[in-house]
């Protein structure tokens, strides 16, 4: 045998720090590292497979394809076999050196919740893949041979001491893991992974459903031929036992799956340490045939609202593995979903490019986001609670989706949206809303800002709260721009409570109102010119009941969306302005001390423009442009006021 790239190679530094939580591990599921290795090589034997299929120079016969688990109880070694694509040198440098792409990711991103005590969660939570065997081995050997070659390759490593790679003449393609399984110690009994009874549970338990057999040779007893039955003589003798059912959950009756199964498989497939919030399952047949199992997680996936977080959905035909994440399945809105749909109506074939145009394809994407969206419906009308907690991590998608796509998809999604409401105290739906309100009231009114405590406060409120009208409040930065894109609901037009003319005054109202204004006239023009550069007008409030002041907005652009619009990365500053208007309380003791500065001091009145005009801006929640400037002036007032009482 020529020996060759003997020397020692270390791991990516990575890849060492996941395989030294995986050796002094102190993770109970120490069992997963087997759900690990025999995925790894029905995914193997699944890519060959396709090969076979779809590459008229590959030749490999479905029959064929095994996985084998064999046992060295003397050695204390267990071994597991392939006989899927097997790997090349430089495949089985890049792959069992350097730590899973998608894993390291995630690995980067816990590394300092780690460093606190939780590391345990980084391997609950994340399929660790390959790394897993050094959990149970204090030595792994690899020896692979790819089917693109004649000679196979020989990997070794005890963990800690990087790796090695040596020529190895492997007979067959495929791989085999020969797992040194780690002495045993007061707490940890490795032996139990040499146990026949154990080994066959854990294949049950987290392999089942993998589409080849996974096998084991199996020591059994029988009654010696020709040996009486009053006297019997037993043998032992050996056979070779298929440990896994082999269909797919999907694929079987759906009576017989229980919710722990599928939440199993939702786990171990997806890779998520929680159980899934909602389960679809759905076998349809007809002009289109197919089957989905589809899910909905319970939490947001931590990369979801990135660009690293890749949608869609898995895709089988017959059975037969073709794409991890076929996006055309799931529209954007409904992304958080995961599953799978296996339809015998798809060609094997098919490229990602072609999928798009595939018109079988599309009706399922059609079918599958009626499906979600009734699934979400019945939720919503059966188990509220629950809807709340998928609101909760996936409403803002939905929002997006209301806004997106110039609002093509709003009427499909409006229904599914919730809103915290001034009056309920409690999440509720636009239908909710529209059923209370009451019999003058000709809009829906919200309000939008940072958050709901703050809302509540908002002075603009008082006046549609006096009518008893409810307010939705509205704290996410798409929230208004979802609300312009939806414009009405049930007929009903959106307003803001801030928005410039509220239409809540009665005539007489509107008279005093007018009165008021044309007495001031002077007043309220000083104030105006004052803050000209801040403000589009200065108003007598309709709206105010106990507060002095309040801001509000005319035109499309609320001073929120003003403030979500100049926050956006690469925003020029003050590209977009709302067209603020200063409202004051007219009944409010401060306009009539205004009045009386006015009187006296027609040039004083700008300290005090200023000062209202900050004032509004810190009720709203927004910062102000010269905090110290503000400082200055309420301290010079203070003095004032002193230097009177003197
Ligand atoms: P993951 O499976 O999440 O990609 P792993 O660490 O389990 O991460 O495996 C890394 C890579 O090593 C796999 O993506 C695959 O390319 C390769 N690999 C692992 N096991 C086998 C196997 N039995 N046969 C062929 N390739 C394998």
């Amino acid at each position: 045998m020529k020996v060759r790239y003997m020397e020692k190679q270390q791991f990516q530094a990575e890849s060492k720090r996941l395989l030294d939580l995986m050796i002094h591990s102190i993770y109970t599921h120490k069992e997963i590292f087997l759900r690990e290795l025999i995925s790894n090589a029905s995914d193997a034997i699944d890519r060959l497979y396709y090969l076979a299929l779809t590459d008229e120079n590959v030749h490999y016969n479905r029959n064929e394809f095994k996985i084998e688990l064999e046992v060295d109880k003397p050695q204390r070694v267990l071994k597991l076999r392939d006989n899927g694509i097997g790997m090349t040198r430089e495949e089985l440098e890049h792959n069992l050196g350097t730590i899973a792409h998608s894993g390291s990711l995630l690995f980067k991103n816990e590394q300092d919740k780690e460093k606190s005590g939780d590391e345990i969660d980084v391997i609950g939570q994340f399929g660790v893949g390959f790394y897993s065997a050094f959990m149970v081995s204090k030595k792994v050997t690899v020896l692979t041979r790819s089917f693109k070659e004649e000679t196979g390759y020989k990997w070794e490593s005890d963990g800690a001491d990087g790796y090695t790679i040596e020529e190895y003449p492997k007979e067959t393609v495929g791989t085999e893991l020969i797992l040194s399984l780690k002495d045993n110690t007061d707490e940890e009994n490795y032996d139990e992974f040499l146990q026949t009874y154990r080994l066959r549970e854990l294949v049950k338990k987290y392999s089942d459903y993998i589409r080849y057999p996974i096998q084991m040779e199996v020591e059994k007893t029988r009654l010696k031929e020709g040996s009486d039955e009053k006297n019997p003589e037993y043998e032992t003798y050996t056979e070779v036992e298929t440990l896994n059912s082999m269909v797919p959950i999907w694929k079987r009756p759906k009576n017989d799956i229980t919710a722990e199964d599928y939440n199993h498989f939702y786990q171990e497939k997806f890779m998520d340490f929680k159980e899934p919030l909602s389960v679809i399952h759905t076998n349809v047949e007809g002009a289109l045939t197919y089957t989905a199992l589809l899910f909905i997680p319970s939490e947001t996936p931590y990369n979801f609202y990135t660009r690293d977080y890749e949608k869609g959905l898995q895709l089988y035909s017959s059975g037969v593995f073709i794409m991890d994440k076929c996006p055309d399945l799931l529209p954007e809105y409904f992304r958080f979903v995961r599953g799978l749909v296996d339809s015998q109506d798809l060609s094997l074939n098919i490229s990602r490019e072609m999928l798009q145009h595939d018109r079988q394809l599309k009706a399922i994407a059609k079918n599958l986001e009626k499906k979600i969206k009734s699934e979400l419906v019945k939720m919503l009308k059966d188990d509220r609670e629950k809807y709340e907690t998928f609101f909760k991590h996936f409403g803002l998608q939905l929002k997006y989706g209301v806004y997106g796509n110039y609002g093509a998809d709003k009427d499909k999604l409006q229904d599914l949206l919730l809103y915290y409401s001034s009056s309920e105290k409690k999440m509720v739906t636009l239908e909710e809303y529209v059923s209370r309100m009451k019999e003058d009231q000709k809009y829906i009114y919200y309000a939008a800002g940072e958050s709901i405590v703050k809302l509540d406060q908002m002075p603009q409120n008082e006046r549609v709260q006096e009518k008893g009208y409810e307010i939705l409040y509205m704290t996410d930065d798409v929230d208004e721009f979802a609300i312009q894109m939806m414009h009405d609901f049930d007929g009903k037009e959106f307003k803001s409570v801030n928005s410039g003319s509220l239409e809540l005054e009665s005539e007489d109202e509107k008279k005093e109102i007018e009165e008021k204004t044309a007495e001031n006239k002077d007043l309220l023009d000083a104030l105006k010119e004052a803050l000209k550069d801040q403000v589009k007008d200065v108003r007598v409030s309709a709206r105010l009941k106990s507060h002095p002041v309040c801001l509000s907005s005319d035109g499309g652009i609320s001073m929120e969306m003003e403030r979500v619009l100049n926050a956006y990365p690469g925003a020029e500053k003050d590209m977009i302005k709302a067209d603020k208007v200063l409202e004051l309380n007219g009944e409010h003791p401060v306009f009539a001390a205004l009045q009386k500065v006015y009187e006296k001091d027609p040039a004083s009145v700008a300290d005090y423009a200023g000062l209202l005009y900050d004032q509004a801006l810190l009720i709203e929640g927004f910062s102000i442009d010269d905090p110290v400037a503000f400082s200055n002036r309420i301290c010079d007032l203070m003095v004032q006021a002193n230097a009177k009482a003197e």
